[in-house]
């Protein structure tokens, strides 16, 4: 096998090995079916089979209740800041919680297309923070409030809900879906496109309960309409067949090799301690982004005392085999995105590397 680098790309990101080795395997000819998953049929019993499995699985994972919709859509979570207010909008206003880039694109889509206001900006503090629950400002009448679970170019991640009351709770949950339970009851509408946490670029998950879908406008486009999704089951076109039947083995790998998401979600922990530790213990070397109490589990983000000793820190580290940790541009600095595939060997390698260049150049 060609040799794999740690990989600590923010997405798409890296994929359980075990997840491209059966891919591999099947990729001429699925096990019962002799055909590609790659060439069969998104009207074909197996493919049908492949859609229930996938579905299943995210429910039993998330603990998903009765009354949601599953839904796999394409156009990325940037389609979803639009599609969003399309259904959800209508004549009323929302507000959004901006907590990072992410969260400010989603604001600025649903400004073309609709009344929303800001009920909390972390811009002028660099998006470093989330919001405390008393600095929200929301409306009790809103259609509803949108927030970022994880911004994954900040590194800044909520560890709870934002209480919102009565009021429906929309979510982006790109980056840190299927990276810890969540409790799925207190959400209206969440979506993450799969290339962070769940599988390859192309499929965007939706769960959307169900009472939503009664109120839509008429006029909606046919595609981008939540309704017809549901109503189709994701196939009124032909969905990204591949790219779900990859989410299918990734969740497969989720429930059977970790055992669940409170297993997961305690893997990480472990694994970002171990790289926040390695920043806390430098002194400051090495100078943390996100405040510590809403550091992101899922993308760690760091600079260092000057732009010429990143360049040489990332330099020296590709060279070690760690790829992919130049910081957002936006941001600067450096990120280690340590999605549920990154496994602590590889974390514990970048922290082996951290402490020692942090030794040799502070
Ligand atoms: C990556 C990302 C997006 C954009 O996803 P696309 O699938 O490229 O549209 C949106 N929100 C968050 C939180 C992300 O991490």
């Amino acid at each position: 096998m060609t040799k794999r680098v740690w990989n600590f790309s923010a997405g798409p990101g890296v994929l359980p090995l075990p997840v491209l080795e059966e891919a591999q395997r099947d990729l001429l000819a699925l096990p019962e079916v002799g055909m590609s998953v790659l060439e069969i049929s998104h009207r074909s019993e197996w493919f049908d089979a492949i859609l229930d499995e996938t579905e299943r699985n995210l429910r039993q994972l998330l603990n998903i209740p009765e009354g949601y919709h599953v839904l796999f859509l394409q156009g990325g979570a940037s389609l979803q800041f639009a599609m969003v207010p399309m259904n959800l909008l209508g004549d009323g206003s929302a507000d959004y919680i901006v907590s990072g880039s992410w969260g400010e694109k989603a604001f600025q889509e649903a400004q073309k297309l609709g009344k929303a206001r800001l009920a909390w900006n972390g811009k002028a503090e660099r998006y470093t923070r989330v919001p405390s629950p008393n600095e929200l400002e929301l409306d009790p009448n809103a259609r509803y409030v949108h927030f970022t679970s994880n911004e994954t170019i900040q590194g800044v991640e909520f560890q709870s809900e934002p209480p919102v009351g009565e009021v429906p709770l929309v979510c982006d949950m790109s980056s840190d879906f299927l990276s810890r339970p969540v409790d799925i009851g207190r959400y209206a509408l969440l979506y993450a496109g799969a290339q962070k946490n769940a599988g390859p670029a192309g499929v965007t998950v939706v769960i959307v309960r169900d009472d939503l879908l009664e109120r839509l406008p008429d006029n909606l486009p046919t595609m981008l309409d939540y309704r017809v999704q549901a109503q189709n089951r994701s196939v009124y076109n032909t969905p990204p067949v591949f790219a779900i039947y990859i989410v299918m083995l990734v969740s497969r790998w989720l429930l059977n090799t970790i055992g669940g998401l409170e297993r997961m979600h305690q893997i990480n922990r472990e694994k970002a301690s171990l790289l926040y530790d390695a920043i806390d213990r430098s002194e400051g070397f090495y100078q943390g982004h996100a405040h510590p109490e809403c550091r992101s589990l899922m993308n760690v983000t760091w600079r260092l005392p000057n732009e010429e000793l990143e360049k040489e820190f990332l330099k020296e580290a590709q060279a070690n085999d760690l790829y992919e940790l130049k910081g957002h541009r936006s941001v600067g600095g450096c990120r280690a995105s340590i999605y549920n595939a990154m496994p602590i060997e590889g974390v514990r390698a970048l922290q082996e590397f951290m402490l020692d260049f942090a030794r040799r150049k502070a």
